[in-house]
């Protein structure tokens, strides 16, 4: 196997891809969740030819860098200071510290009120809302699972197991020994927000890849998850 590491031009952007030379006859583009390109060629590929190909297919290879992007969540840096605007299951409340003989975090009348004993420090306030937000995770991703995994039992078999973490690139994750990892932050977001991105992994446990079986199941087991997905873009800021 023959890997090479190349780049290509297509406008102002400079695109860079693995060229993996394999006996075949055709030219294959592949655009991995993680943005990377493995092109694979024949194994007497003429470079040139192949470099003016993968131009004509660059809007489409941009299109697809684009649509893994938008899993990149984009939440704006928080300040954890009163008056700041958090968000919870898709709806905004304004943030209240107040110190208090209590470390507490509660949602009443629009706003996020959070107590601390000790000086009411932002460091302090983000570690309980994240204690928080990680407490309302567990129950909200589980109750989400309940709700899409019967659209699954097709698969004939048990429930995946969850776990919450902190992702920096991804909403969700399958595991190939089928652990679904969620990325904490999707507590922010709507509820159907949620349930789009665990039926997406969950497809995964059907299909391992984004060819158009997936997008079939995905589509049947969530039809509106193209405007989900926009929401899920739109209701992150
Ligand atoms: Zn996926």
């Amino acid at each position: 196997m023959n890997l090479a590491l190349k780049t290509f031009r297509y406008g102002q952007k400079s695109i860079g891809y693995r060229l993996l030379y394999v006996d075949r006859k055709t030219l294959e583009i592949a655009v991995n969740p993680d943005s990377s390109i493995v092109i694979k060629v024949p194994l007497d590929a003429d470079i040139p030819l192949v470099e003016k190909k993968l131009k004509k297919r660059a809007r489409w290879i941009i299109k697809q860098i684009n649509y893994f992007q938008q899993f990149n969540p984009k939440t704006p840096e928080r300040r954890y200071l009163s008056g700041e605007t958090h968000l919870y299951l898709g709806r905004q409340y304004r943030l209240k510290c107040i110190h208090c003989n209590l470390n507490t975090v509660k949602l009443a009348k629009g706003y996020f009120w959070v107590s601390c004993k000790s000086k009411s420090t932002p460091d302090e306030v983000k570690i309980l809302m994240n204690e928080w937000y990680l407490q309302k995770a567990r129950v909200q991703f589980q109750e989400s699972f309940k709700r899409c995994w019967p659209a699954f039992s097709f698969l004939g078999i048990s429930q995946p197991i969850l776990s919450i973490k902190h992702m920096k690139k991804r909403w969700g994750s399958l595991t190939k020994n089928g652990v679904v990892t969620l990325n904490l932050e999707l507590i922010r977001a709507p509820k159907e927000c949620i349930d789009y991105v665990v039926s997406h992994e969950l497809c995964h446990l059907k299909y391992n890849n984004h060819g158009s079986e997936f997008f079939k199941l995905l589509e049947n087991v969530c039809p509106s998850w193209k405007k989900i997905k926009h929401k899920l873009e739109l209701s992150m800021v």
